[in-house]
């Protein structure tokens, strides 16, 4: 490359990078994925390297986020917000301590090492407890003042607690969603005809620069503090350690995934939650190892853009680029027809992907999307692989056309909005998967019922119907083949278990058209009992918040059709649906009063804003996180991480059962 050459091609990306930038900073629409913009930084950097006089003060290389917008206020954070440097390996993270022990003179350096949240960083300023201001990064200098917005964040104390407040503290931290928040929000806005948020973080950010307060607080964002900008009074931390205490004494939502040690320690952190981020139900794009005595963080000061105590260590995007072989389509237990690219395998992340979701037709149109091209594929956390760009066209690529016919039954199928749907209600393939739904994790939650064993009970007739699963004999189970005894035992125990089920898990699984997990937990609430929304009429479900006539139609269409009769058999088959008051809360249960319990899995009884309810209402506190503070673990099934934190730090485990007895409720009463 020439000089000239290089030049045109720095000013090119110079224009590119701040375009970038402002869609995803200010307008929340990035144009481009991270990977793609992380790869444009890089070749501007190298240009930078190769050619130092193409450097100016205003590259983007040396600012920090976006620019405020008018709209807000302006608010300048002292000291500044800054960015995070990288290292991208371990050779690369141990060159960031060779030049943290230079500077200290000591290899002795004790690390925090911290999730990297992806959301948004703000700031909020405490004047003597009150929360007095709220506001953006920014460009780092300068942020949006977002105090309404911040201060409607339920997550965010308004005021603060404890013995010896500070007269002043600025406490920063990222805001963030979680997945099930974001889907709702999407969900709700596809609904409304809006555009749906690109991920988490952008929406995170959309929710939060609202000039409407009241649309921030209907978002549930979430909050996690990890740095304190300026503290005045008698408590002054002198460690990370210390910061994340003083934090938590002070009432902030300190999240528990930190560990401290020393560089040796941070590639096992690392690797831990590259393999588990798919546990944690919202994004995280990394680690960030900060050197924890903040007298070490003073020393070794920073650059314009960044701290020199301080590093973020990404995860390896997980796209890669192959062909699209195939296509099939598959029909889903609401009929929708869905189109399944076959690709020519390829490795992602460590896991070989053959297959990625086309996710409907219309996508496939704006993808320009044809058998033969060259595709990126993603693969985020547990969930199917997608394909989310072409990258290169195949000169024979074949047109890829909806269906006329339903694959399974040969009806002719309909075009619904973006979705092509098989409306016959005996569709074998659409019947098969709503059997295989209802007993799932996301339905009924019957063990040892996995996809295989459905499939098969259908072959053989025993089951054809949702309410056939409580016909089952063991001899049924005994006839399929690989059936062991043990396991036939199991499974019968476990319908037999599942047969007492609160309102909304019974909705939740019934899979009725537009009623997720979210809006069953509405329905339930509303209507008190199974028998009284089963009669319901679409007026008087639409008078339901955040019920619209399309969840109306369907409730009411599975009640007075197939649905309705279905339901009655299980009912008459010993189901129980437990009516949403039956949980009551005691009147007195002192015991109770001044303990700190964490409720993790499925509870059974009730929902976990119900039980973490009564707790409150008995004068307990319920937290999000297990630290040594809490008192109680609720273990519920299926609990994950914060069972084992518990094991971990010797804290009492109780099961629902006994939670219940503790509160003085009869289990059903
Ligand atoms: P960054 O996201 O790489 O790192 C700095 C930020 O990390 C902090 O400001 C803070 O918000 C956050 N953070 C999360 N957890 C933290 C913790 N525990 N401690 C400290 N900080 C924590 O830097 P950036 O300047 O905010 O953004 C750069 C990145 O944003 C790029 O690498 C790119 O991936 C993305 N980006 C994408 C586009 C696009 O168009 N797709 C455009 C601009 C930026």
């Amino acid at each position: 490359m020439t000089k000239s050459e290089a030049l045109a091609r720095y000013r090119e990306l110079v224009s590119l990078i701040e375009k970038y930038n402002y869609h995803y900073y200010v307008l929340n629409q990035p144009l481009v994925d991270d990977a793609t913009y992380d790869e444009l930084v890089a070749e501007l950097a190298k240009l930078e390297e190769k050619y130092p006089e193409l450097r100016s003060p205003d590259s983007p290389l040396n600012k920090v986020g976006g620019a405020a917008v008018s709209t807000f206020a302006e608010v300048r954070h002292d000291p500044p917000m800054q960015s995070l440097s990288n290292v991208f390996t371990n050779a690369e993270l141990f060159e960031f301590h060779g030049r943290i022990a230079k500077a200290l003179g000591t290899e002795n350096v004790e690390y925090s090492m911290e999730l990297k949240y992806d959301g948004l960083a703000v700031e909020i300023i405490y004047e003597n407890g009150v929360l007095v201001q709220g506001s953006t990064r920014g460009d780092g200098e300068i942020g949006e003042d977002v105090t309404a917005n911040i201060a409607s964040i339920k997550q965010i104390p308004k005021k603060l607690i404890g013995t010896i407040l500070p007269s002043f503290i600025s406490v920063r931290g990222e805001i963030f969603m979680h997945h099930g928040e974001f889907e709702r929000i999407n969900e709700e806005r596809m609904r409304e005809g809006e555009v749906p948020f690109a991920n988490p973080r952008n929406a995170a950010a959309g929710s939060l620069r609202q000039l409407d307060a009241s649309i921030t607080a209907k978002r549930n964002l979430d909050f996690a503090p990890y740095a304190i900008g300026k503290v005045e009074g008698d408590v002054v931390p002198t460690s990370q350690k210390e910061i994340f205490e003083l934090l938590k004494s002070l009432g902030f939502p300190v999240k528990e995934y930190y560990a401290f040690g020393t560089i040796r320690d941070v590639e096992a952190f690392y690797r831990r939650w590259m393999e588990n981020r798919h546990t944690l139900d919202f994004d995280i794009d990394g680690i960030v190892v900060k050197v924890s005595r903040v007298e070490y963080q003073r020393k070794l000061g920073s650059t314009s853009k960044a701290p020199r105590w301080a590093t973020a260590w990404k995860f390896p995007a997980r796209e890669a680029v192959t062909v699209l072989e195939s296509v099939d389509v598959q029909v889903g237990r609401t009929g929708v027809v869905t189109p399944v690219g076959n690709l020519s395998p390829i490795n992602i992340g460590g896991v070989v992907v053959k297959r990625a979701t086309l996710h409907n037709f219309d996508e496939i149109k704006r993808l320009g999307l044809r058998i033969g091209d060259t595709v990126k594929v993603k693969r985020a956390g547990d969930v199917i692989p997608k394909v989310v760009e072409v990258v290169k066209k195949s000169e024979q690529g074949m047109e890829i056309a909806p269906p006329e016919k339903c694959p399974s039954c040969q009806h002719a199928l309909t075009f619904e909005d973006i979705y092509v749907r098989c409306t016959n209600p005996s569709c074998p393939a659409k019947r098969l998967e709503y059997l295989k739904f209802f007993v799932s994790k996301d339905g009924m939650d019957i063990e040892f019922f996995g996809p295989e064993l459905v499939q098969r009970l259908y072959d053989s007739g025993k089951l054809l119907n949702i309410s056939d699963v409580y016909r089952l004999q063991k001899e049924d189970l005994l006839a399929m083949e690989r059936m062991g005894d043990k396991i036939a035992d199991k499974i019968l125990t476990s319908i037999e278990g599942r047969k007492k089920v609160p309102l909304w898990h019974f909705l939740r699984s019934l899979g009725i058209r537009n009623v997720g997990e979210h809006l069953a937990k509405v329905l339930a609430k509303a209507a008190g009992s199974l028998q009284v929304l089963s009669r319901m009429s679409k007026e008087e479900l639409m008078q339901i918040k955040e019920v619209g006539p399309g969840v109306a139609e369907s409730v009411c269409d599975f009640f007075h059709g197939e649905g309705g009769a279905l339901v009655a058999e299980m009912l008459s088959l010993g189901v129980e649906v437990l009516p949403e008051e039956s949980v009551t809360v005691p009147e007195n249960a002192s015991h109770i009063a001044g303990k700190t319990f964490v409720f993790t899995g499925t509870l059974r009884t009730c929902t976990r804003e119900k039980a973490e309810e009564i707790v409150e209402r008995l004068g307990g506190r319920a937290a999000s996180s297990v630290s040594k503070k809490t008192d109680f673990v609720v273990a519920g099934e299926g609990a994950g991480s914060k069972l084992e934190k518990a094991r971990s730090l010797g804290i009492k485990v109780i099961s629902e059962k006994e939670f219940l007895a503790m509160v003085g409720i009869d289990e059903g009463s």
